[in-house]
């Protein structure tokens, strides 16, 4: 099963009955596509990021969000 790069989520790629595919595959949630997106363009340009987001809570928030959907 695929998970989200971000945070370890599952990530659905295909409908069952048991529940949807995750639309925002191969991410878990647009969440943390944004999070994946600015670590991205943050290594790409190597701009020294202050007061950068607690990545425990943006963790955290996604995985809920994760099993509210399934
Ligand atoms: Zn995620």
């Amino acid at each position: 099963m695929p998970r989200c790069p971000v945070c370890d989520a599952q990530v659905f790629l295909r409908s069952t009955a048991e529940r949807p595919a995750t639309p925002t595959a191969p991410f878990c949630s647009d969440r943390c596509k944004t999070i994946d997106l600015g670590r991205w363009l943050e290594e790409s340009y190597t701009v020294p990021h202050v007061g950068r987001v607690e990545d425990d809570d943006e963790l955290a928030e996604g995985f809920d969000e994760t099993l509210v959907s399934q």
